[in-house]
């Protein structure tokens, strides 16, 4: 017997999310069918929350919780006591959290939403790199401009890789702009995510 057409919708979305297979998601629409209707409401009005009351900042891509319908800048692309002239570049924003946990850097970032795997691009929800670019260049012509790039992608061959065509694409655009990227420390093939904030300091700081 197939599952019902409610429950192959649910499979068909919810197979979409990162480490979710299509019998994970059969095993979630039934426990979630088990749940009290109290609950049920509560998980329809969390999701719907998530949607309608988040936004992704326009400058870095991470998402935030606007105080405004016009606001497009998330609380750190806001701060001014941040320096704008610094942009830490991240896969996801797991690895912006594990930064910021170390309290010791005080620019801005960029969320990239995926990796380059091999010749083909990966396919992220959103690939943010020709955002990046725009952004540089934006910048390049106001009161502040970029001066540091960090790269800060994990050191595995995906992380390498794209580093390598990020820093080509800024090179490219002869901007004067200093590449670095994180110090070794993070063991190879290892995860940002996961680094212990004195090791990121470290590597932070050792930046090159
Ligand atoms: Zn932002």
């Amino acid at each position: 017997m197939l599952p019902h057409k409610p429950i192959q919708d649910f499979v068909k979305i919810i197979s979409l999310l990162p480490g979710i297979g299509p019998r994970q998601a059969l095993r979630l629409a039934y426990h979630l069918l088990h749940l009290s209707p109290k609950k049920q409401q509560e998980f329809i009005r969390t999701t719907q929350g998530l949607f309608s009351k988040m936004k992704l900042c326009s400058d870095c891509f991470l998402p935030f919780e606007p105080r405004s319908s016009k606001e497009k800048l998330c609380e750190i692309c806001r701060d001014p006591s941040r320096d704008h002239s610094v942009i830490c570049v991240v896969e996801k924003e797991t690895d912006l959290l594990t930064i910021e946990k170390t309290k010791k850097y005080h620019g801005v970032y960029h969320i990239l939403g995926g990796l380059y795997s091999g010749k083909k691009k990966k396919q992220g929800a959103s690939f943010t790199l020709p955002q990046l670019i725009q952004r540089v260049k934006r910048y390049s012509k106001s009161t502040r401009p970029i001066r540091e790039i960090i790269l800060a992608l994990n050191p595995t061959s995906e992380g390498n890789l794209t580093s390598y065509y990020i820093e080509k694409a800024i090179r490219n655009l002869n901007l004067n702009i200093k590449i670095t990227r994180l110090a070794r420390g993070i063991p190879s093939g290892g995860e940002i995510e996961f680094a212990d904030s004195e090791t990121l300091i470290n590597a932070l700081e050792g930046r090159k």
